[in-house]
Formats: structure tokens, sequence, C-alpha cells
């Protein structure tokens, strides 16, 4: 277990959906949620056909990943996981309730990780990081459940389904960077620059795994 990475560091963050109850640990509890979140993030990094797809597109790119930048950790505040260009990829063992959630929060952090080699981000301004959540919500397969829900009521609402839930997830996460003032201006950053970088499903061929 490492330290929390400091809030001012943090570059990007991925919500919890719901907002869980606060409960004080024991350091017993924090151990083997830990324990349990590692296991889970190395099955991932062996199995999971989403999270071996983009270490290698991040290697093929050039860039460097590693399971050492990978960081089970207990979060302070209700959050799946994080990204930073230097540290690497925190996941939230107390927060993330199921390996299935686990895959996709790591696939989300992946894909700031890629963007970060691929395309220069600068992770201050607030439209690029705008565009890369959009991307990492949309591609993770997070919103996979929206699609679910719409399937039966055919192929508009599933795309319509996709859409609000990316937007929404972008939208939660932007409001956390340093320069967003408040929801409506993440949510019109995120509408801002939505069509261009929703779009863009690099390294992905189609959104929908
Ligand atoms: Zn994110």
């Amino acid at each position: 277990m490492s330290a929390e990475i400091p809030k001012s560091q943090q570059v990007t963050t991925t919500p919890v959906p719901t907002r869980p109850e606060q409960v004080e640990l024991s350091d017993e509890k924090k151990a083997s949620l830990c324990a349990q979140c590692d296991e889970y993030k190395n099955w991932m990094i062996t199995y999971s056909p989403s999270v071996k797809f983009m270490f290698d597109q991040i290697k093929n790119s050039g860039g460097y990943v590693s399971p050492t930048k990978i960081n089970c950790e207990i979060c302070k505040d209700p959050k799946l996981g994080g990204f930073h260009p230097d540290l690497g990829i925190q996941l939230c063992a107390n927060y993330i309730p199921d390996k299935w959630v686990l895959n996709d929060t790591l696939s989300h952090e992946l894909i700031h990780w890629y963007d970060n080699v691929r395309f220069k981000v600068d992770w201050m301004d607030l439209k690029h990081h705008a565009c890369s959540e959009i991307r990492a919500a949309s591609l993770s397969g997070e919103c996979a459940i929206m699609t679910e829900f719409w399937k039966n009521s055919g192929i508009m609402r599933v795309a319509k389904g996709h859409q609000v839930c990316v937007k929404r997830r972008a939208a939660l996460s932007v409001v956390g960077h340093p320069k967003c003032k408040d929801m409506d201006h993440a949510k019109d950053i995120v509408d801002e620059v939505f069509r261009s970088c929703f779009n863009d499903t690099r390294p992905f061929e189609m959104i929908y795994r």
C-alpha cells in the first residue's frame, strides 16, 4: 500500500457513480481491501482483453507502462481511481466494489495514459482534460451498462444512452479540475469538445466491445 497522492497532484480522477457512505476502516480491513485489489489488478493485466490491448497500444506508441506504476490504495475522497503522468495509475481499493468495475476503471485510466503518450496532452488545459475524459468514459466500457439498459429500446436509444452516460461521467471528472468553476462550467467544456473527441476512438476501431 503506498501513500495517497496529494490532491493538488492528482491530474484526473474517476468519481464513483453514486456517493457511498464514508466509513472508518480498520488497518486489517484496509490491508485486505488492498490485497484483494492487487489480486484483481494482476488478474486483469494477465487476462482482460481491454487492459492487455491498452498495454500493447501504449508500448506500440513508444510509451512506458508497467504493473508497478498501477497502485491499489485507500482513497480519502470517494473515487474509483486516477491518473498522473509522473506517478501513474491509482486504483481506490476501498471504493472499487468488484473486479469488473476494476477492469473498467483500469481501462479508463490506461486511455488517459495512452492519450498522454500519443497526443502530448496539457493536463492543465480544461479542453484537453475534457477530451481525454470523454474518450476514457466512452472507450473503457464503463457506460456499457447504459447500453444494456437501452438495448430493448432500439438502436437510436442505445447510442443516445451511451452518449448521455459519457457526457455525464466526463463532466463529473472535469468538475474536479482545479480550473473548473462548477458543474455548469464542466458541462459546457464537455459539450464544446464532445463531437470531435467522442468520434476519435483511437486506438479502438469502434466503441462497443
Ligand atoms: Zn478519467
